[in-house]
């Protein structure tokens, strides 16, 4: 292919794809080399990470490129009309959590596996960008996904750490066997990805778009395909477990921290009020930790997730 930059409409194989199509830019570069392959929009309010997926298509000049990078800036193109949060309004479902997915699955699992197999099928890296849906707030973090392989695994770290992160947080091999995000469903086929979220309330931000550019620009020379790329400013906190913390009770909710503190086993993340102001309950930390994200609406439901906690 002639170096350069392309766009064209993709369309997928499963069925249940039929009559949709998904914008992807191509950079082509001068030489021959790795394939890296980026999507955002997984979730559509997450605008941080969708401007970065944007930029990178004119970020590097294809002189200086080896290799090729795909882009899909927003892969939930059925979310775009309502700005749904969090599902594809199709089938209800979050295709942050439908990966590795199946050909004849619901719409999100036959999407989720036409990433891995159609666009990324020979890709070395597949990057997936997140962060900041309407109602949340999130941390500078990502997620490495381990299979129990040294090699891999390390891998799987470098990658996550060429982004500028607060917490990394590197999941084990029992994620893989139940339906994931895109960085454990290509672990499940033994190949490498990154998971990347910076970002807040559907807001573009510039230094959460940075943060994702940078991140995809650090590992797309660390494959070798461009010369340089932005040196790293912080040292991540290293975890190993993501867990979610839930509302004990409708009503309205009083955070007490912010993503990025550190947190000690029944520390007050919340407390949650009556329309009269009472407080009914108290949220507290399951455990010590990071705070990785948090709901930023007043209004919770019971059972309802208000903070994601890496310990
Ligand atoms: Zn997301």
């Amino acid at each position: 292919m002639e170096p350069g930059l392309s766009f064209e409409e993709l369309a997928f194989s499963p069925g249940v794809l039929a009559g949709w199509r998904f914008p992807v830019a191509r950079l082509t570069g001068a030489a021959p080399g790795p394939h890296l392959a980026v999507i955002a929009g997984v979730h559509v309010n997450e605008t941080s990470s969708i401007e970065a997926a944007v930029r990178l298509q004119r970020a590097v000049a294809p002189p200086a490129l080896r290799g090729r990078i795909s882009v899909i800036p927003i892969l939930n193109q059925p979310a775009i009309a309502s700005r749904a949060q969090y599902v594809c309004p199709i089938d209800g479902k979050n295709i942050n959590f439908s990966f590795p997915g199946r050909p004849d699955g619901s719409f999100s699992e036959a999407l989720a596996w036409a990433v891995l197999e159609e666009f990324a099928a020979d890709a070395d890296v597949l990057v997936d960008l997140h962060g900041g849906d309407l109602c949340e707030q999130v941390s500078r973090f990502t997620i490495a996904q381990e299979i129990g392989e040294p090699a891999f695994d390390a891998e799987s770290l470098a990658l996550a750490r060429c982004f500028d992160a607060e917490i990394v947080v590197r999941l084990g091999p029992e994620h893989l066997a139940a339906p994931g995000r895109s960085t454990t469903g290509r672990a499940t086929r033994r190949r490498s990805a990154a998971f990347a979220e910076a970002g807040r309330i559907g807001l573009v931000e510039e230094e959460n778009v940075r943060f994702h550019l940078e991140g995809v620009l650090r590992i797309a020379h660390r494959l070798g395909m461009v010369e340089a790329a932005p040196p790293l400013a912080r040292t991540p906190v290293m975890t190993t477990r993501y867990l979610w913390v839930n509302a004990p009770a409708d009503g309205l909710c009083r955070c007490r921290v912010e993503p990025g503190e550190r947190v000690a086993a029944g520390a007050v993340l919340a407390t949650v009020e009556d329309v009269f102001g009472r407080e009914i309950a108290t949220v507290t930390a399951p455990e010590s930790g990071w705070i990785l994200w948090r709901v930023t609406h007043a209004l919770v439901a019971a059972d309802g997730p208000l903070f994601g906690l890496a310990a």
